[in-house]
């Protein structure tokens, strides 16, 4: 009997100088909140989550699915990256069960939007997301507002 896999990700992008930098976060878009810089729309909590997937089904990562620097992806949201990871594990032959996603950082305020990013995100995936929020009480980049981090888990299953 096989079990189902558990997958992990992570990642972190700078909050961007350009003050009219969109934040993109979850699949959604968070008015009157400055960005983060990165070569798509830098939605930490869409590309931890497309880790997470990948890490479960062993297939490596993000920026070994389709490079950092492949054109093709350039400007990319978040939710079409989310998509295309989970299209590309369910043709590997997995059923995406779950994502759990943390968001870290100083903002944007996500409980009041969490059910609305809940929804953006899973019907990006095509599975269940589940999405929570901390702050590191002042301390680290996060704290200091230098940038957002977020972490999932991702749980996988031979279809
Ligand atoms: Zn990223």
């Amino acid at each position: 009997m096989e079990l189902p896999r558990t997958g992990i990700g992570t990642d972190v992008h700078a909050v961007s100088a350009d003050a009219d930098r969109p934040m993109m976060l979850a699949c959604l878009h968070w008015p009157g909140v400055v960005g983060l810089e990165g070569h798509s729309d830098a939605d930490v909590a869409a590309h931890a989550a497309c880790d997470a997937i990948l890490s479960a089904a062993g297939m490596a990562d993000l920026g070994t699915q389709i490079g950092t620097d492949d054109p093709r992806w350039a400007g990319a949201s978040g939710a079409d990256l989310l998509t295309e990871m989970a299209r590309r594990v369910r043709e590997a032959g997995w059923v995406i069960g779950n994502v759990a996603v943390q968001v870290v950082g100083a903002f944007p305020r996500v409980g009041p939007r969490r059910e609305e990013a809940e929804a953006a995100m899973a019907a990006a995936l095509g599975a269940s997301v589940s999405l929570s929020a901390t702050t590191t009480d002042g301390l680290g980049f996060t704290g200091r507002r230098e940038g957002v981090a977020a972490v999932a888990t991702a749980l996988v299953a031979r279809a």
